[in-house]
């Protein structure tokens, strides 16, 4: 075998193959920029192979292949459209909710033109950003003022920090929640300024126990809604109106994080209810705050409504204008909550409600379609039939809830189940989709009809491939 150090010095320069490039159809639509970082690339790699002892084949072709693919793949987008095949309606790590047409359409609109977000028209002065969405949301929730943000995390943020800076905030062990990991009430609760005044157990906490918390130092009555997990057994908790009383009485403000917090009454289409916004606000709570991608169905967003009081308030904050909603958010916002006024129609054009409230034949006729085509395309490269199982809604609202759905199970014959489900995610576009007892499963449930045959073509080349 040759020496490396001799081999090294047949690697081609970056000019040579940069020449080659030029007549090379592979490279004709790359900047050059990202041509030559993919030749030294390349090069590089080469280098390393030969010191690593390979008989790396150094011709003029096999480096141009090589920055061929560097350079494809560094032209690829990185933030691409994939198919959930979970059965997670509000899955956070796939981008939560789906917007609606008339959403996506109003960004279009507001995005490509001047539009009058902080104009009032009419008296030719500045605007109010909130004004878009202010009184539909009172409407909808029955709040006197109402404004939104960037997301929920920032307005629990920052109606904490308005109302209760340098002072008590009193809430239930049992509310002392983590949402997703990057988002914990005590930490929220740090960083807003406030002091953490924890009441109760994790199980049971009682009225009396944040009257006794209640000294010269406390700010606010905080409630959070334990979206993502269920306490059971021997549990108490006090209610908002109660806690609303007891502020009253002591003049301490109250605020509940509702987190997904809903304007439909879900238990109207067989689902558990959660708490609507309109009740919490109408049982009294100076500010509730929550989420815009959540059951709400529209883009990220954190909507903070309640007593005029506090929202002037919030919005006179400085720190407001860093967590401020943009534009495009707000176009889609409008958009969607314009929807609720018509709530058969809302079901029918948000995504998310769609999805949720999809009944069960609905699933079984999606199954069907879905195991007809898959039979289609697979034949004998796997064994495929319909499987009654659960989805879930995800996001952290309906915790505990297992939505009936019939499912497509696949058993793969030509390769393991885990090999099916890895190449499954690398393909384009990527199907996400779980593993139930050997079994691939696709839940029709989050799968949008267009991509039905997309998924039965996927699975072809897949098995195909071993
Ligand atoms: C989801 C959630 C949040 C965070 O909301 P984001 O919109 O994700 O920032 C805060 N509180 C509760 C109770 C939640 O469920």
């Amino acid at each position: 075998m040759t020496d490396p150090r001799d081999r090294l010095k047949q690697i081609p320069g970056v000019d040579q193959i940069l020449e080659k490039t030029r007549e090379d159809s592979r490279f004709s639509e790359i900047p050059r920029s990202i041509v030559l970082e993919s030749i030294r690339r390349a090069l590089e790699d080469f280098r390393r192979e030969l010191l690593e002892g390979k008989e790396t084949d150094l011709s003029d072709s096999a480096v141009l292949d090589r920055a061929g693919f560097i350079a494809c793949e560094k032209m690829k987008p990185r933030l691409v459209p994939l198919i959930n095949a979970t059965g997670v309606v509000l899955h956070t790590n796939l981008g939560r909710a789906l917007l609606c047409e008339p959403a996506l359409d109003n960004i279009r609109t507001i995005a490509r033109s001047y539009s009058n977000l902080e104009l009032n028209v009419s008296t030719g002065k500045r605007g109010i950003r909130y004004s878009a969405v202010e009184e539909l949301l009172c409407e909808l929730t029955g709040a006197e003022k109402a404004m939104a943000v960037n997301n929920n995390a920032g307005a629990v943020f920052l109606a904490l920090n308005t109302m209760a800076q340098n002072t008590e905030v009193v809430v239930s062990r049992g509310e002392l929640v983590e949402i997703g990991g990057s988002f914990r009430v005590p930490d929220v609760m740090t960083k807003s300024g406030c002091i953490l005044k924890e009441v109760g157990t994790t199980n049971r906490t009682h009225l009396r126990d944040y009257a006794n918390a209640v000294t010269d130092a406390t700010g606010l009555f905080l409630k959070v809604h334990t979206s993502n997990y269920k306490i059971e057994g021997f549990t108490a908790s006090v209610g908002l109106k109660e806690l609303v009383e007891l502020g009253r009485d002591k003049n301490i403000p109250v605020m509940e994080d509702l987190g997904s917090g809903t304007l439909v009454d879900f238990s109207k289409y067989g689902l558990p209810s959660e708490p609507l916004v309109s009740d919490q606000v109408g049982s009294g709570a100076d500010i509730v705050t929550f989420s815009g991608d959540k059951l709400l169905g529209g883009p990220q967003a954190g909507i903070i409504a309640g007593k005029a009081k506090y929202i002037d308030q919030i919005k006179a904050n400085p720190l407001t204008r860093a967590l401020r909603i943009d534009k495009l958010t707000l176009a889609a916002l409008e958009a969607t909550l314009r929807l609720y006024r018509d709530e058969p129609g809302a079901i029918q054009a948000i995504p998310t409600l769609r999805m949720l409230t999809m009944s069960f034949e609905e699933t079984c006729k999606r199954a069907e379609t879905l195991l007809k085509l898959i039979r289609e395309k697979t034949g004998s490269l796997a064994e495929a039939e319909t499987a009654d199982l659960e989805s879930r809604p995800g996001g952290g609202s309906f915790p505990e809830l297992k939505l009936p759905t019939r499912c497509v199970a696949i058993r793969p014959l030509t390769l393991s189940v885990t090999r099916l489900e890895k190449g499954m995610r690398a393909s384009s576009p990527p199907v996400i989709a779980r593993i139930e007892e050997d079994r691939y499963i696709l839940d029709p449930r989050t799968l949008q009809p267009e991509q039905e045959n997309s998924i039965a073509q996927t699975l072809e080349s897949v098995l195909k491939k071993k």
